[in-house]
This record gives structure tokens, sequence and C-alpha cells, in this order.
């Protein structure tokens, strides 16, 4: 087991006279035995990262250690990680035990009894064993990729380096096997960074997760401390489904005040905001509430129901401040409710946005100036 450091690490190719920068000054530290999911969008720089700590990219600035050992110019072979990819790259003319045992005859001096012993029992923590004597081809998508781990985890490597292993599982297999992972790499406690673009993946694997974009590291947190108390505008999009309602607003005096309504807020939200006025409200969906109307209550507002899509344990509804006003106008509000809670498209209800769920951002920078408190959001049900 060991650690890893990522010191300011920047990767450029050429591409032409273009230069691309795919990582830029990435910095994080993972600790021993930690599982780290890196996640963003498609050309976020995630697999680059992954293939220089794999020692498959050059490091073009920045210091890569395993262990404080400072690993930029050590061999792929040398740096004791085992790597598992989408494509499972098993080879097709060996059997599953020939694949599993090939990089520990290559790698190790190790004698055929004692490989054998160590591939029968990682057959058997992976539930392969009795396709041990089978070749790739006659093997389903699921069962190629435990063997994939397993000629992984035979290895018994200091740090394990997965991009993207589950994708081309079927959605049921895929929530299988990221449970069964996660189980491998808690009983295994090896070091792991995990690439994915799958936000459920991210959210419910890791220890923490890495979020990058443009090839700059967004934010390094626990899942939930990214989904309620995100560093920027990015992250709060990027995390959630549906994703965040967001309005463009302007500060005047204790109001926030957009085009189609005016939110006020009291002084601890004020406080965080300084002096910057142009700034974007957000509310997650499912801490909107519909609630009885009436009465003319700050922060509840009058909507019209525009379209509802049952998922039968919850409804997600498209509610409208002004159901004659182009949607385009970010005039609609996403609001997940109870499943079995009756709204029809054309209704009038009553939004609740409550103060104490919002986050507020900086409209130039994006940075988050106010967001929910994580302890807040987890006091609300407390079964502990
Ligand atoms: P995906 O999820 O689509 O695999 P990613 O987040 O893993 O994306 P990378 O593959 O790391 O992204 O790519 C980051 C950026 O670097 C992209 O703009 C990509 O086009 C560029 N890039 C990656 N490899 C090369 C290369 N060998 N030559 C030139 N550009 C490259």
């Amino acid at each position: 087991m060991a650690t890893l450091e990522l010191d300011s690490i920047t990767k450029t190719f050429q591409d032409g006279d273009e230069e691309i920068v795919a990582v830029d000054d990435v910095s994080m530290s993972i600790d021993d035995g930690e599982f780290l999911v890196v996640v963003g969008p498609s050309g976020c720089g995630k697999s680059t990262t992954l293939r220089m700590v794999a020692g498959l990219e050059t490091i073009t600035a920045g210091t890569l250690s395993i262990d404080d050992r400072v690993v930029n110019d050590v061999k792929s072979q040398d740096r004791d990680i085992a790597m598992v990819f989408q494509s499972y790259a098993l080879y097709p003319h060996m059997s599953v035990r020939e694949n599993m045992s090939f990089g520990l005859e290559e790698s190790t001096d190790l004698p055929d009894d004692e490989i054998n012993r160590m591939v029968s029992e990682t057959g058997e923590m992976l539930g392969i064993s009795p396709l041990l004597d089978r070749k790739p081809s006659d093997l389903s998508g699921g069962q190629q990729q435990r063997v994939a781990l397993g000629r992984a985890i035979v290895r018994d490597p200091e740090v394990f380096l997965m991009d993207e292993p589950l994708s081309n599982l079927d959605a049921k297999l895929r929530a299988e096997m990221r449970t069964e992972l996660q189980r491998l790499q808690n009983d295994l406690g090896v070091t792991t960074v995990y690439v994915t673009h799958d936000q459920t993946e991210a959210m419910t694997m890791g220890d923490r997760i890495a979020i990058l974009d443009g090839g700059e590291l967004q934010q390094i947190a626990e899942p939930l401390k990214c989904y309620h108390e995100p560093a920027n505008q990015f992250v709060a999009s990027f995390l959630g489904e549906p994703s965040m309602n967001f309005f463009d607003v302007t500060l005047d005096g204790d109001r926030l005040v957009g085009d189609v309504f005016e939110y006020p807020i009291g002084d601890d939200v004020r406080a965080d905001l300084g002096e910057t006025t142009d700034l974007v409200l957000g509310i997650r969906p499912e801490a909107v509430e519909l609630v009885e109307g009436g009465a003319d209550v700050p922060h509840e507002f009058g909507m019209t129901v525009d379209v509802v899509e049952p998922m039968g344990d919850e409804n997600t509804v498209y509610l409208q401040f002004d159901p004659d006003a182009d949607t385009e106008t970010g005039a609609t509000l996403v609001a997940t409710i109870d499943g079995f809670t009756r709204v029809s498209e054309g209704d009038t209800v009553t939004a609740h946005i409550p103060e104490d769920a919002i986050h507020v951002f900086d409209r130039v920078t994006g940075e988050a100036l106010h967001n929910r408190s994580m302890e807040d959001a987890a006091d609300q049900v407390d079964l502990a």
C-alpha cells in the first residue's frame, strides 16, 4: 500500500502549432488505502492524469511521488501499480488462468505452484473459480471485467488505477459491480484511483472525489461535501440529477433580484456575499417544496406546472414563474417531489425555496460565496 502525491502536475500535448493543456497544475495527495474517484466531463483530463500516474504518459511539469519517492522518470513496470481499463484488455488466446498469472510470471520469480495458488485464491474471491479454464471469448462482459480485476488484484500492487472499468456493462450489472468493487477495495485496502464520467459512481464509491474541468482541479473532498458545499458553480451543476437550478440575480440591499422574481435574504447570507452584486442563486430540485398557497410569504412563489415526469418514487416537476414567459430565460424551476403528490400540467402551485438550502455564486468567477451547510443538511435526518 502507498501514498500518492501529485504536485503541480501539468501535461501539454503538441498538435501542430497548437499546444493543448490537458492537465493544468493539478495537485492532490491520496492517502494510503484511500479510494479516490476522479470525475469530470469528457476531455477534462481524467485519463491523462491517470496515465501519468501509471507511467504511460510523460509528465510535462510537476512531480509525482509514490510513497515519498519521486517517480517521474521511473518506468511503468517499476511503479508497482496495476491498471484496469474499460476495454478489459484480456489476451484472447489465453485462458482466464493464464491471463491472470501472466503478469506474475513476467514480473516475479515466484514458483508455478505459488502463482497457481494466488490465482485460485483471487478467482475464489471474485466468484470466477469455475471459469478459470475458459477463454475470454466464452465469457460475458461482466465475467470478463471480473477477470480483468482479478489480473490486477493477483499482482498485489501498491496502487490500483482504474479507467472507467464498468462503463461497458449494462446498468444493472454496473450497479452490482459498483458495490462489489467498493467491498473488494475496502477488504484489500489498496490505494485506488478510479476515473469515471459517471457522477453516481463518483458519489457512491469514493472516500473522496476529485472533480476536473478543462484540465483544472475544481474541488477534492468527500462526496457529500462536494454535493452540499460545492467550491463553485461547475461542481454544483456537475453533481446531482436533475441538476441544481440556477438563476441570474443582482444584489439590491437585502434582496436578490432576478428577471421574474425577487428573493429576500437574511443577514447571514448577506454577510457571505461581500461587495459582489452580480450573482447566481442556486437551489437543488429536492430542496424545493410545494406548499399550501395563500398569504404573501417571503421565499414562496405562485407557479404554474409546465411538465410532470413521474419516476415512480418521485416526480420531477418543471414549474414556471410566469407561464407566458420564454422558458429559455431561466424562469423554469425544477423540483423533485414525492411520487404520491398529484400535480398535473397547468396546475397552479406554491413553491417554497427555503433560505437555509440556497447557494449563491459569483456570476463572473463561478466561486461559491454562500452554500447550505453540510451539517445543517445532515441534521435534518438523523437516525443515529
Ligand atoms: P474522456 O472521458 O472523453 O476519456 P478525459 O477526461 O479522460 O476524457 P483526456 O483523455 O485526459 O480526457 O484528454 C484531455 C485533453 O487532452 C483532451 O482535450 C484531449 O483531446 C487531449 N489529448 C489527450 N491525449 C492526447 C494526445 N495524445 N494528443 C493530443 N491531445 C490529447
